[in-house]
């Protein structure tokens, strides 16, 4: 099964694995990025505690979409391809 192509919001899909048609369930990851780009912030930017914005930017994390309705995992979409 090849994943889907999907972006970092949900999207309605039909499901290829119950063939229902879903939005799915967008969960955010923190990655390596996330991470990465809280320490630099955190260095240059502490007097603001700049360095928990990371954390809450959904574009800086991975996305990995479930089924709704079956739970399963349907595709994952990747922060460093919107970091530019
Ligand atoms: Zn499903």
């Amino acid at each position: 099964m090849e994943l889907l192509q999907v972006g970092s919001e949900p999207v309605g899909i039909r499901c290829p694995y119950c063939y229902e048609d879903v939005m799915t369930r967008a969960q955010y990851k923190n990655t390596t990025l996330t991470h990465t780009i809280a320490i630099i912030l955190g260095i240059f930017f502490w007097w603001l505690c700049c360095c928990i914005i990371p954390y809450v930017v959904k574009r800086w994390k991975n996305v990995e979409h479930y089924c709704p309705n079956c739970r399963r995992y349907l595709g994952m979409h990747s922060s460093r391809a919107t970091i530019l």
